[in-house]
């Protein structure tokens, strides 16, 4: 059985919004870093993100990959956290056209099957909040 190539402690963590928090300047980041940007701190707290956040741009990829042969068509955002780290991510199907400034939420959802393992993994979308 082939191994699966990517790592799950990355996974949980993405999945978990699990960033960290600069214990001198309380810059946040997410995905983790071990230094501090702004000041060069290395004391550096873990810190759960809520994942909610609005829209700060987006962008309709109408080829999706060969591995997401169910959609057509779908939208990738970058979303502004509410604690401030901007992060990548798909748009979840909810009929609404998005727009920059609209507030999202976490949406768990399946990404794809593995080819081979058929073992399925996960990615934290984002859904649009009415
Ligand atoms: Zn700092």
């Amino acid at each position: 059985m082939k191994e699966p190539t990517y790592n799950y402690r990355e996974d949980s963590e993405k999945l978990n919004f699990v960033g960290n928090e600069c214990n001198k300047c309380h810059k946040v980041y997410f995905p983790k870093r071990n230094v501090c940007r702004d000041c060069g701190s290395t004391e550096m707290i873990d810190r759960k993100l809520s994942g909610n956040g609005e829209i700060y741009s987006y962008t309709q990829i109408m080829v999706p990959p060969e591995d997401f042969n169910d959609k057509e068509s779908y939208y990738a955002v970058i979303v502004k956290l509410d604690e401030g780290p901007r992060v990548s991510g798909i748009l979840v199907d909810s009929g609404t056209t998005p727009d920059i400034g609209l507030r999202v939420k976490p949406a768990l959802r399946l990404m794809k099957k593995d080819k081979e393992t058929g073992l399925p993994r996960y990615q934290m979308k984002f859904e649009i909040i009415d």
